[in-house]
């Protein structure tokens, strides 16, 4: 696809498939903006704008999405985890900033090396940082806010840096409003050991083992009343059912995965296959962009 010109402030604009951006590898294009400072980031959010993290909770169209599409790329998807001296202890560090566009997983590597606490929990997640605080991603054995010390927020209004206590979070939930950039963080660590931070990440990436290790945007449904969704799809004899190159997971019933040529369309038709069949009402888990089909 070709080139867009580059904008005002000198932030890469590219017409491209989204599909390339997303864990499921589904979607169609869009004008991204790659944002790699903060002037390029307030220039990209002058007209209507979707922010873009790891696309690991997305099911993009096919058509693609008629917004400018933001990737946070360069200082923006940098790290500086050297703590703080003026507010680290000798138990607890505050890193200096860490870009909204940092994929997780190697950072989440990164502290268990240094023996830095807090974050483990969310090991295994394919998101980046923004996307993950956004979502206050986690799993039973920890979640992102358990390691945030200050939040950058950019609006087209401005920016702020907020500390988790000034947010309504809670449970996958950050209380930032959709839209809201989470452009860097400050890290908020216990020092602990390398082996009793591994010994924690294991525990979380044990309970991952049943999980497919094709491309995927992790669960499809929540679980409805406290019923395992994918028990129910399991229960409805759907596992391996396949609509183009779109499958329900034979190894996890909640997940659909993508054999290689999958379309949005395939995946939209899976779903509709599984509420049809479990027959009670299923909210799904992952985004759709845009929102209405
Ligand atoms: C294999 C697999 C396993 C998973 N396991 C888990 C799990 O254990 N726990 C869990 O919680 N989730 C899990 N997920 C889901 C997903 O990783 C999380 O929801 C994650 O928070 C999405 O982050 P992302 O950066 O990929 O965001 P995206 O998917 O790119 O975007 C999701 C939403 O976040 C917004 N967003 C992205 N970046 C920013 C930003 N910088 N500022 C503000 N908003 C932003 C987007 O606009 C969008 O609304 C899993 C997904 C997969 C594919």
């Amino acid at each position: 696809m070709s080139a867009v010109s580059p904008s005002r402030t000198g932030a890469r604009v590219e017409r491209q498939p989204l599909s390339r951006y997303t864990t499921l590898g589904v979607g169609g294009p869009a004008e991204v903006w790659f944002a790699g400072d903060h002037a390029q980031l307030a220039e990209a959010m002058e007209a209507p704008y979707r922010i873009l993290g790891g696309g690991s909770n997305l099911v993009i169209s096919d058509q693609g999405v008629p917004e400018r599409v933001i990737r946070l790329v360069g200082p923006l998807a940098e790290r500086d985890l050297d703590p703080d001296p003026l507010l680290s202890t000798d138990d607890e560090i505050v890193t200096g900033w860490v870009g909204g566009g940092v994929p997780l997983p190697g950072l989440v590597r990164t502290l268990q090396k240094s023996g830095l606490s807090n974050l483990e929990g969310t090991v295994g997640i394919p998101a980046q940082v923004g996307g993950a605080v956004w979502m206050n991603a986690g799993t039973r054995y920890g979640e992102m806010f358990d390691g945030l010390h200050t939040i950058e927020i950019v609006t087209p209004q401005g920016t702020r840096q907020v500390s988790p206590d000034e947010l309504q979070w809670g449970y996958r939930n950050s209380g930032i409003p959709r839209g809201h950039v989470v452009s860097r963080v400050r890290l908020k660590l216990r020092r602990s050991t390398p082996q009793a931070v591994l010994e924690k990440m294991d525990a979380a990436d044990q309970a991952r083992k049943g999980q497919p290790k094709m491309k995927t945007p992790g669960c499809a449904f929540k679980n409805p009343g406290g019923v395992s969704a994918g028990k129910l799809i399991d229960e409805a004899g759907l596992k391996g059912t396949r609509i183009g190159d779109a499958m329900i997971a034979p190894e996890h019933a909640n997940f659909i995965v993508n054999l290689g040529g999958a379309t949005a369309a395939d995946v939209h038709a899976l779903l509709d296959v599984i509420r049809a069949r479990v027959g009670i009402p299923m909210e799904l888990e992952y985004e759709l962009w845009p929102e209405q089909l």
